[in-house]
C-alpha cells in the first residue's frame, strides 16, 4: 500500500481515549444518569421531529437554542457556544487557541481526554501534580505560568476521575496567575456546591464548559456547550464545520430545557444515593475519596485494584479501572447508579473484597 496511507504523525496518541464496555447487568463505569429523560421530553420531541425541515441545513448559528441555554445561565446567546458533546467543544477551544508552538496546562491526575485533545491537536503540553488530596495546587499553576506561559489553562472542576470540585477562591485565584484562557470543565457541575459560571465576564480569560451527557440523561445526544465572552465564542464560531450540529440535537437540547426541575430533582436524588454509597464503603475494606459529581473513587485497602474490578464483572458489575491513570495506582472509580444498581454493587463489592481476604 502506499506510504501516504499512513498517518503523518502517530503524536503518540495510543489506542485513542475510551472505557472498555462489557455485558454486564449493572453499568458504573461511564458516568452517564442511570434514569432516560422525562416522558413527557421524549414526547415533546416526536412531536416536533415531525415540523423538522429535513431537506434543508439546520440553522447553522443555533439561534433557539443558544438562546434557551442563555435564558438558563442569564447569559447573551452571543456568549454560549455549542458542539457535539463537550468534547468537540473541548476540542475546538484547543484548535483555535492551541496548536503547534503553544501549550496547554493539565494537572494530573484528570480527565484522560484534556491530554489526548492536545495531542490531536499538536498542542505543547505541560503537566503538572495536584496535591496529596487531589485538589489543585496553586504552586503548580505558578510554575506552568512561568515555565510554558500556556495558552489553555484546563482546571476540571469536579475532577474525573477524583470527585472533588475546587474551591471558588481557588479558580479565581487560578484566573489570576494564568496567562492564557482559563478552562473550567464543569461536565459534573450540577452536583458541585458552586459554578464558575458566576465568574464568566467580557474582560475575564475564563470560558465554563457544560455538557447534556452527565444530568440531562443525553448522552447518546452527544450535545455540550461553553459560556464565556462573546468574542472567545466568535472566534470558536469561524473554527467549527458547516453545519456541525444537526437539527434534530439542536431541538433535543431546547426541549430538554423545560425540563430543568425534572433535571434537578435527580441530581438531588443521585446526590442521596452517593452518600449512601459512602456509608457503605466506609464499612468495608477501602479507601475512598469525598466526591462533588455523581461518581466515587475507591481502592481497596488491601490486594489489587485490577483484581476486585474482574471480581465485580463476575459479579455482573462493571466499574472503572482508573489504576493506570498517574498516581491512581489501584483505583477504580464507581458512577452513582439507581437505588438498586448501587446496591447490587455494594453487595457485589462486599463479596469480592470478602473473597480478596479468604485468597489471603
Ligand atoms: C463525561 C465528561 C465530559 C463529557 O463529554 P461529552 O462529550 O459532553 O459527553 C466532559 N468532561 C469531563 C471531565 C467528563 O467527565
Amino acid at each position: 500500500m502506499s506510504a501516504l496511507l499512513s498517518p503523518s504523525d502517530d503524536q503518540g496518541l495510543g489506542a485513542g481515549y475510551h472505557s472498555p464496555q462489557v455485558a454486564v447487568d449493572v453499568r458504573l463505569n461511564t458516568n452517564e444518569s442511570p434514569y432516560p429523560p422525562p416522558r413527557a421530553f421524549v414526547h415533546a420531541l416526536a412531536t416536533e421531529l415531525a415540523d423538522v425541515a429535513f431537506n434543508r441545513y439546520p440553522d447553522r448559528e443555533a439561534r433557539e437554542l443558544r438562546a434557551a441555554l442563555g435564558r438558563l445561565h442569564g447569559v447573551d446567546p452571543e456568549q454560549v457556544f455549542v458542539a457535539n458533546g463537550s468534547n468537540e467543544v473541548l476540542q475546538t477551544l484547543l484548535l483555535t487557541y492551541g496548536g503547534p508552538g503553544r501549550r496547554a496546562a493539565v494537572f494530573e491526575p484528570t480527565y484522560a481526554l484534556h491530554s489526548h485533545l492536545g495531542r490531536l491537536t499538536r498542542t505543547g503540553l505541560w503537566v503538572g501534580e495536584r496535591q496529596p488530596d487531589f485538589g489543585l495546587d496553586l504552586g503548580e499553576v505558578k510554575r506552568a505560568a512561568a515555565e510554558a506561559d500556556p495558552a489553555v489553562t484546563f482546571v476540571c472542576s469536579p475532577n474525573n476521575p477524583t470527585g472533588g470540585a475546587e474551591p471558588r477562591a481557588v479558580v479565581e485565584e487560578v484566573l489570576d496567575l494564568a496567562p492564557g484562557l482559563v478552562v473550567v470543565d464543569e461536565a459534573y457541575g450540577q452536583f458541585a456546591p458552586w459554578s464558575a459560571l458566576d465568574l464568566v465576564g467580557p474582560d475575564v480569560g475564563l470560558v465554563v464548559v457544560r455538557t447534556y451527557s452527565k444530568t440531562w440523561s443525553m448522552a447518546a445526544a452527544r450535545l455540550g456547550y461553553l459560556v464565556g465572552p462573546a468574542a472567545v465564542v466568535a472566534e470558536l464560531e469561524r473554527r467549527v464545520l458547516p453545519y456541525h450540529l444537526d437539527a434534530v440535537k439542536q431541538a433535543a437540547g431546547r426541549l430538554a430545557l423545560r425540563f430543568t426541575a425534572e433535571m434537578e430533582a435527580r441530581v438531588a436524588a443521585i446526590k442521596d444515593e452517593r452518600r449512601r454509597i459512602l456509608d457503605g464503603l466506609d464499612r468495608l475494606a477501602v479507601e475512598w475519596w469525598p466526591s462533588d459529581a455523581n461518581f466515587v473513587l475507591f481502592r481497596p485497602t488491601t490486594g489489587d485494584g485490577r483484581e476486585l474490578w474482574a471480581r465485580l464483572v463476575e459479579r455482573s458489575v462493571l466499574v472503572r479501572d482508573v489504576g493506570e491513570w498517574p498516581r491512581l495506582s489501584g483505583c477504580l472509580r464507581v458512577t452513582v447508579g439507581t437505588p438498586a444498581e448501587n446496591d447490587a454493587f455494594l453487595a457485589a463489592l462486599y463479596e469480592a473484597l470478602d473473597q480478596g481476604q479468604e485468597d489471603l
